[in-house]
């Protein structure tokens, strides 16, 4: 079914979902994401589409945003990007504008979706459409809990 599993890929997924339970505890997005570069360097994000009002602050794309600041390129080539949840269309192009070599994930868009988000039925209008990059799941320790803790969470903006 599944490759042997990673354990490198392991961390740095169980990373990206920490930063997600966290960012949950703040009042922001069940997701998280890390940007690994070819020399090992690491930079996270969180979503924060209700902290900034943008419907683009996906944690994918703040990763690859403060990658790219601190690194001072617009090209992580040789990078993976690893995502709490399967990356939707948007931090799919993104991805691919950032040159970043291969995407893992830890929870998929059903998982998603039954914690209420709109992933399905963005990703059914790219359906058809072969990845330009390897995009795989990965295996994390407990790739549910982002979305347990926002369930949970008195203070959540859903979006
Ligand atoms: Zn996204």
């Amino acid at each position: 079914m599944s490759d042997p599993v990673d354990p490198v890929a392991s961390a740095y997924l169980n990373s990206a979902v920490a930063l997600a339970v966290e960012n949950v505890a703040r009042g922001g997005g069940p997701f998280g994401a890390v940007v690994v570069t070819a020399e090992g360097r690491i930079y996270g994000g969180t979503n924060r589409v209700t902290a900034d009002n943008d419907p683009t602050a996906h944690a994918e794309v703040v990763a690859i945003r403060r990658a790219c600041a601190e690194l001072g390129t617009f090209d992580l080539t040789g990078s993976t990007l690893y995502a709490s949840c399967e990356p939707c269309p948007l931090c799919v192009a993104a991805s691919l504008w950032a040159r970043v070599d291969a995407i893992v994930f830890a929870a998929d868009r059903h998982d998603a979706d039954r914690a209420g988000f709109d992933d399905t039925r963005f990703h059914e209008h790219f359906d058809g459409v072969a990845p330009a990059i390897p995009i795989t799941a990965g295996s994390a320790d407990d790739p549910l809990a982002p979305f347990a803790a926002w369930a949970e969470h008195p203070g959540r903006i859903d979006y």
